[in-house]
């Protein structure tokens, strides 16, 4: 079975929610849209307060060459343009709208009808990708008209599509390509022909063997996209280790997918392209999971972007007692929610509850050498050299062994028997090395 050759680890996967099929999740009074949805700069809003907004209407437009689209989740009347607290409680620019009915942009097909023939061009898809403010939705939120447009002199050769999902208890993508394989599979189709690429090869871990057989058995309708299935390991959904594992290529050191060939798109983002250029639907809501072992319910919900999380807790009997963290994400790469009435954005993915006992860090004793962190890096670092660096401020020591190319995966401090903060230590270094080396003057 395919995989990555460097590193990596295997911690439960949790998938405890894997069969709550997707509900919609009843639309609020109040919806809070943040204009920091995507990688890059926040969009600026272009409506104002008392504004009467539909669902899927235009409400932000990109405020930089890397930004995106923002549209309305609801239909009403917008109540205030203002900061408002993001997860972390930093203010965030957000247009924030009282919601009146469910009135959606006449030119969004609603039906349930799958358009299989794409009669749009390369261009014009690209520009539709672009209008429905479409990012990718794996967890960098990088927007999509621009990954489908290598720089020049770099070309394509395959599309890859992430449906590794790799990170324990997530499971709005395996829901995704159970209940719409066909849609995912047109999506990658649409991007094909945006790439100018024939290889298409689709990955997924073997822990999803439903989901493996569904789409194989809606492949034999589209020859060009290979259905690959993976080994379970973490992080098989970093876009280096599914290009090496897809391809047996490597990504070179501060290198980018392109340099190898490929262009890695998430399934969740080929449903969102097949849904902006054959239904002419933005991006504005997406399937989040709401889970965690201190949980009575699991739930996999379509939810519009805007709502804050402590409703979505609510609809499931509100946060159980033991829960002593609430995360964004999973457990090895998400954000943690200091502010509960923070809203979720296009690309949230899942909202996780953890108890005392499985945050509670143990405490830290010395570095015994034993070299686990080393073998579990996926990047080929030397995870303990660079913390012993970190702690004395050796930046260009740091820069030599190439902090750089941490992806900042967890795998070193899942693996350290001294429990080390590894991963603390090299971020906030990493941070800093990569400031030093931005502000020297380009070559
Ligand atoms: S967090 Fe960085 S250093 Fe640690 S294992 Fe992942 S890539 Fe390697
Ligand atoms: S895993 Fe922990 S104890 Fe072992 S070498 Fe790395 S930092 Fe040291």
């Amino acid at each position: 079975m395919k995989t990555f050759k460097i590193g990596g680890v295997h911690p439960n996967d949790s998938k405890i929610s894997k069969d709550c099929a997707i509900e919609d999740f009843p639309v609020l009074e109040k919806a809070y849209l943040s204009m920091a949805q995507h990688l890059g700069a926040p969009a600026e809003p272009i409506v104002q307060k008392g504004d009467k907004v539909k669902v899927g209407q235009l409400i932000a437009k990109p405020s930089g060459f890397v930004s995106a689209n923002i549209h309305s989740s609801v239909s009403g009347t917008v109540a205030a343009v203002e900061p408002y607290a993001d997860l972390a409680g930093n203010p965030v620019m957000h247009v924030i709208i009282d919601v009146e009915g469910d009135e959606w942009e006449e030119s969004i097909d609603r039906t349930p009808d799958i358009v299989r023939e794409i009669k749009l061009s390369k261009e014009e898809i690209i520009k539709k990708i672009q209008e429905c403010g479409i990012v990718g939705l794996g967890g960098a939120s990088f927007p999509t008209h621009i990954k489908l447009t290598p720089p020049p002199g770099k070309v394509a050769e395959y599309l890859l599509i992430n449906g590794a999902e790799c990170e324990p208890f997530l499971t709005s993508d395996y829901r995704l390509m159970l209940e719409q394989p066909e849609q995912v599979l047109i999506g990658a189709k649409i991007m094909m022909k945006a790439l100018d690429v024939t290889k298409c090869r689709f990955g997924v871990e073997e822990n999803k063997p439903e989901a493996i057989a569904k789409l194989k058995t809606y492949a034999a309708q589209y020859p060009e996209i290979e259905i690959v299935p993976l080994k379970k390991k973490y992080p098989q959904g970093g876009e280096k280790q599914l290009i090496e594992a897809l391809t047996g290529r490597r990504v070179p050191s501060m290198g980018l997918p392109i340099d190898a060939g490929a262009v890695v798109q998430n399934c969740g983002t080929a449903l969102a392209v097949y849904e902006a250029v054959q239904k002419n639907k933005p991006l504005f809501e997406g399937i989040v999971t709401v889970t965690g072992n201190c949980s009575e319910q699991q739930r996999n919900f379509r939810l519009r972007a805007g709502t804050p999380i402590i409703n979505l807790l609510d609809a499931i009997g509100r946060i159980p007692k033991d829960a002593a963290k609430v995360i964004s994400g999973g457990p090895m790469m998400g954000k943690a929610v200091s502010n509960l009435l923070a809203a979720t954005v296009k690309s949230s993915s899942a909202i996780l509850m953890l108890t005392e006992e499985e945050t509670k860090r143990k405490p830290e004793s010395n570095c015994i050498r034993c070299g686990k962190c080393i073998d579990a890096c996926p990047m080929g670092l030397e995870p303990y050299l660079l913390v012993r660096y970190s702690r004395n401020g050796m930046y260009d020591e740091l820069e030599e062994n190439k902090i750089y190319d941490c992806i900042e995966c967890g795998c070193c401090l899942f693996s350290c028997p001294a429990y080390i903060p590894l991963l603390d230590h090299i971020r906030a270094s990493k941070a800093e090395v990569m400031k030093i080396m931005r502000s020297r003057p380009k070559k």
